[in-house]
């Protein structure tokens, strides 16, 4: 096993700090007791390919995801950039806006891969605004040499502004 496979839960394992993707043993105690079942290989693949599709001339930085929620299908993502920067959006809100779009508000699970030396770290703007609809999502980030981390959205973004705020 290449050392580049760790996928470490952070801080929500009781038992494990830090475990391999495909020590199911492992991998599926900590899905069976902590967060819904999740089948991350589709989302992994989908984001993979969804990463192929980016439109990033500028920063030539291309970025995938794949999202998955309640009703069990996978919405993917490419980064799409404008020349007028600041339009550009993440590849993380294209994926749930298609969620969305199509009805689907409760995303569960989303997967964002790129080509970096660590797992990807997703913006402030997609933390907020995937907290709308999910504080709890789980996030797996991955790198295109296979380093992942999982986590969730609460971690990520512990007091995001919501509905909740305005009262
Ligand atoms: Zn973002």
């Amino acid at each position: 096993m290449r050392s580049t496979e760790v996928l470490t839960w952070k801080n929500r394992c009781a038992m494990y700090s830090g475990f391999f993707i495909d020590r199911s043993d492992h991998f599926n105690s900590c899905e069976a007791t902590m967060k819904p079942n999740i089948k991350w290989e589709p989302l992994l693949n989908a984001a993979r390919e969804a990463r192929k599709m980016a439109y990033a001339p500028y920063s030539g930085f291309p970025v995938g995801a794949a999202l998955i929620g309640e009703r069990g299908k996978i919405y993917t993502g490419c980064n799409v950039e404008n020349s007028s920067y600041g339009l550009t959006v993440c590849a993380e809100r294209v994926a749930l806006y298609k969620a969305v779009s199509e009805g689907e508000t409760q995303p569960k699970a989303i997967v964002v891969v790129a080509d970096t030396e660590k797992s990807l770290s997703l913006c402030g703007a997609c933390r907020q605004v995937l907290a709308e609809f999910n504080t709890e999502i789980l996030v797996l980030a991955a790198n295109t040499k296979g380093v992942k981390t999982v986590t969730t959205l609460s971690q990520l973004l512990p007091e995001p502004f919501g509905k909740k705020s305005m009262e």
